[in-house]
């Protein structure tokens, strides 16, 4: 039950509970003074039960004393008139005194007179007998009460005739009339009281109890006996109402009983009503009060809490007056705004590292980050600019806006040239100037940070806002994605500068034999896609070994240079020209058939011849080379196969006496050449290799 009720109260909305706790405390209000009110009724009614039952009790004692009193002016005058002999004297005195007690009825008498009792009641002699021994008893054990065997209580008061053996004694009953004699002093109309004599369990004489007449013998109702156990006052509940009930001992078993009304509220039910309707009207004020100013603001706040709680970060929340609520609620909007853009921050962070990490061209990059800038900050632009390197050419990434001359932009004074010369770490704040370049673009505020790492500037990243301007965490974002994207650039500036070390053979600038080998495979793997031809050729200057050893290694590197300086400007610009290693060098040409390769390979030749190369230690010298060529898909489409053959075929070239061309798949076809000449000098200035004879040397020259 408990736990119902558990169960049901936090169940319960606000405003019921808060009705609830209303409602109980009005009635304890209303209802508490009420009780408090009767208790005191009652304990005062007990207090006059209490005090008017020793009333009762002193009035009785003081009819028993005037009895006393009575009954000792009879004993003196029975002594002085000597009548005890006489019982006919004797009972006239006796009928006598009694009959002084005017409207009292009592019974005068005398023990032992010649062994029996004399007795008068009023005026008249009881017979002998009348009395109950009960009665003689109590005179012989001078008791002050008395029963008679009708269970009636007398008042009893005797005294000894001087100078004999007898007793006078007077007895009073306690009859309806006494009784009633009594009550009437004790009662006034303000202040009602009933008496009654009670002894052993039933009323002992005619009384009167809570407004009804009771006789003697009578038995009272349980709750009245229970009471009268206790010997203390107590109130009883009798049909007629709540009465307090007392008792006071008066000898011999009987006790006067005294009942008075407990008295009624003043209180009638009529405030106690009016004060029940204004709890419930203010019950129901608060009630709409609560559910207004209170409940709904609460209830917003709830669903924007529960919202939070269920990852949802957009909904704001909305505040209505400016009251304590209003400005919780406005410290949550608070708290939920800085609370979203921190996870927009940190899911922008991860978004970013993200894209910075995949394996992408460094432009495709760069523009999901502006994307990812952009949209996680909801700023209306965002672009990065790369400025030139060594390797690269500067560029710019722009999202939301055109796409602008970035160069102007980073010479100017507007906010990208300020925060790309910003010498702090992290983004700065800035404002568009109405003269500036950037204020073409429409924006109101810049967010901007330089990409530099150590003292390296690679440009500048910034995200601008056309209407709003960026929290704290906005700017946190821009600068930790600023260091990112430095970081990225200089690790692609890195690599492009290993990449390039690593494929170009130093003493030539030509790409090297590795990157020969991997450029072919991928061209071979186009050309096979495109469905184009492809052609390679094979170059070996002629009787080189000579050169180096009549002017010396130097000298042969030199002319290694300026053969390869020939040979470039022999080929076309989409034509990859490398060093195959020692004094052998490699032309790849896409879309080149081997007809045109072999054209090609005349012209290098042809202008190998022509080049007059200056040695350092004296006359210039011309040189010539043999050229083997194999194509795509003539010969094979197979990129080592490629190389092979044209290798085989520059060494048909060699064997067939040098300074010629043989195109893979030519066999003994072609004609050799006349010229075989491999070192040639320039006329005029002739210094002749040393395994060349006069009349090669001529030949070539021609
Ligand atoms: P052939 O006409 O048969 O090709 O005769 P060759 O002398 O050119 O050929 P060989 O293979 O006999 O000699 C090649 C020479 O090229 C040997 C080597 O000293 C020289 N050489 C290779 N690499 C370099 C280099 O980097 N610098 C210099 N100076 N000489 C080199
Ligand atoms: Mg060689
Ligand atoms: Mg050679």
């Amino acid at each position: 039950m408990l736990r119902w009720l558990t169960g049901v109260w936090r169940g319960a909305s606000f405003s019921i509970k808060f009705a609830i706790v209303i409602l109980i405390a009005g009635t304890i209000i209303a209802v508490v003074p009420l009780l408090t009110a009767q208790a005191d009724t009652r304990s005062e009614a007990v207090d006059r039960a209490a005090d008017k039952a020793g009333v009762a009790g002193n009035l009785i004692t003081g009819q028993r004393q005037s009895l006393t009193a009575f009954v000792n002016g009879v004993a003196r005058q029975l002594a002085a008139a000597h009548q005890l002999g006489d019982p006919q004297a004797l009972t006239a005195t006796l009928a006598q005194d009694a009959g002084v007690n005017q409207g009292y009825d009592v019974v005068l008498g005398v023990l032992p007179v010649n062994g029996r009792v004399l007795a008068v009641h009023g005026k008249a002699q009881l017979p002998a007998g009348t009395l109950t021994t009960t009665l003689e008893d109590a005179v012989v054990a001078r008791a002050t009460t008395a029963a008679t065997a009708d269970g009636q209580p007398w008042l009893l008061s005797s005294a000894k005739v001087p100078n004999s053996d007898v007793t006078v004694f007077v007895a009073r009953p306690m009859d309806a009339a006494f009784i009633a004699a009594i009550a009437h002093n004790l009662a006034t109309s303000a202040d009602p009281a009933e008496l009654a004599v009670v002894r052993g369990g039933h009323f002992a004489a005619g009384g009167t109890v809570a407004g009804r007449v009771v006789s003697g013998g009578e038995v009272p109702t349980s709750a009245l006996l229970q009471a009268l156990a206790s010997a203390t006052p107590a109130i009883v509940t009798f049909d007629s109402g709540p009465e307090a009930v007392a008792t006071y001992q008066i000898g011999n078993g009987f006790a006067v009983m005294v009942t008075t009304p407990v008295n009624a509220i003043t209180t009638s039910l009529q405030p106690i009503l009016i004060l029940i309707g204004l709890i419930l009207v203010s019950m129901l004020f608060i009630v709409v009060v609560v559910q207004t100013d209170l409940q709904r603001p609460l209830r917003r706040l709830d669903r924007a809490v529960a919202a939070l709680g269920r990852g949802e970060f957009d909904a704001p929340v909305t505040t209505g007056s400016d009251d304590e609520l209003s400005r919780l609620g406005t410290t949550f909007e608070a708290m939920r705004r800085q609370l979203q853009a921190t996870i927009r921050a940190t899911a922008a962070r991860a978004a970013v590292a993200t894209e910075l990490a995949a394996a992408q061209p460094l432009e495709t990059l760069l523009s999901r980050v502006c994307h990812e800038m952009r949209t996680s900050l909801l700023a209306d632009v965002a672009l990065i600019v790369v400025t030139g390197s060594e390797t690269d050419d500067g560029f710019a990434i722009v999202e939301g806006a055109r796409e602008f001359d970035h160069a102007a932009y980073l010479s100017g004074d507007g906010p990208l040239a300020e925060g790309y010369r910003h010498p702090g770490a992290g983004a700065v704040l800035l404002g568009a100037a109405p003269s500036s370049l950037e204020a073409q673009l429409g924006v109101r505020e810049f967010c901007v940070a330089p990409l530099r790492i150590g003292t390296h500037m690679h440009g500048v990243l910034a995200v601008a806002k056309k209407h709003e301007s960026f929290l704290t965490a906005d700017v946190d974002v821009v600068s930790i994605t600023a260091e990112q994207v430095a970081l990225a650039l200089e690790r692609h500036r890195f690599l492009a500068v290993v990449q390039r070390q690593a494929s170009i053979d130093d003493l030539t600038g030509l790409y090297n034999h590795r990157f020969l080998v991997d450029y072919l495979g991928q061209q071979v793997a186009l050309a096979e896609r495109l469905n184009a031809p492809l052609a390679i050729l094979m170059i070996d200057i002629d009787h080189f070994k000579n050169l180096n050893d009549r002017h010396g290694h130097q000298a042969g590197d030199a002319a290694l240079a300026a053969f390869a300086q020939t040979l470039v400007s022999s080929v076309r610009r989409s034509d990859l020209a490398a060093r195959y290693g020692g004094e052998e060098f490699s032309v790849v040409m896409a879309n080149t058939s081997a007809a045109e390769a072999r054209l090609v390979a005349e012209k290098i030749r042809r202008n190998s011849g022509h080049t007059r190369i200056e040695l350092p230690d004296g006359d210039p010298v011309a040189l010539t080379v043999s050229i083997g060529g194999a194509a795509f898909p003539e010969n094979t489409d197979n990129a080592r196969e490629l190389l092979r053959l044209a290798d085989e075929s520059l060494y048909r070239a060699k064997r067939t006496g040098r300074n010629r061309t043989c195109m893979s798949g030519e066999g003994s076809r072609r004609r050799t050449p006349r010229s075989v000449v491999s070192v040639v000098h320039t006329p005029g200035s002739v210094e002749p290799g040393r395994t060349v004879g006069a009349s090669e040397h001529r030949r070539s020259a021609q």
